[in-house]
């Protein structure tokens, strides 16, 4: 069978999610220049994650869960993914906490990282998700995995997939990302198309 696995971030949603939080509460300034330095390269994916959850961990999170599940959607990519919601995935860095009823929403299962919750805060980290050891496990149980990404934290899950798919529907995917692709859309329909001849 044939498992597609979908980042979350600008792929399944038309609007980063980062920006939606920084708006909101207004952190505007301090959220900007981390995603700057990090999509430069100047930041670690990983590094950079954890001053994330830092900053964003101190806000509510349910008030984060409940602003997320606004998000804006590609909905023909969600159409796919609900037709077909036995053979989707979400591998998402983002924590479970800030994207569960999201994900309800979307309806397939999601791969994620995970947190402490105390007091409606995250008060620890305990999981940053990486996305290649979700490509490997389905590929050990012989699926053939089609990935579909555009960020630097895809890159690595890109480059072992079967068919690697740079989604160019939010913004221009990541330069690590084009060089591990097979393919490259732009639109909602050629990435459909795609996946229904992947199917
Ligand atoms: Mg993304």
């Amino acid at each position: 069978m044939t498992k597609f696995i979908f980042d979350l971030d600008g792929t399944i949603t038309s609007k980063e999610t980062l920006p939606l939080i920084s708006n909101h509460f207004r952190l505007n300034e301090e959220i900007e220049s981390l995603t700057k330095e990090t999509v430069e390269g100047n930041i670690p994916f990983i590094e950079s994650f954890i001053r994330r959850v830092y900053i964003l961990g101190q806000l509510p999170v349910d008030e984060i869960d409940n602003l997320l599940e606004t998000v804006e959607l590609h909905p023909k990519v969600v159409d796919f993914i609900s037709q077909n919601s036995d053979n989707c995935v979400i591998a998402t860095g983002n924590l479970e906490c800030w994207i569960s009823k999201l994900v309800k929403k979307i309806g397939c299962k999601c791969y994620h990282s995970e947190g402490i919750i105390k007091d409606n805060k995250v008060e620890k980290l305990t999981k940053i998700l990486k996305k290649e050891n979700i490509v490997s496990f389905y590929k050990n149980a012989g699926e053939k995995v089609v990935f579909i990404g555009d960020g630097n934290n895809d890159m690595e899950a890109m480059r072992i997939a079967d068919v690697a798919i740079a989604s160019g529907l939010t913004h221009k995917p990541a330069k690590s990302v084009l060089s591990v692709s097979d393919y490259l859309v732009y639109s909602e329909e050629a990435l459909c198309r795609l996946l229904n001849q992947l199917l």
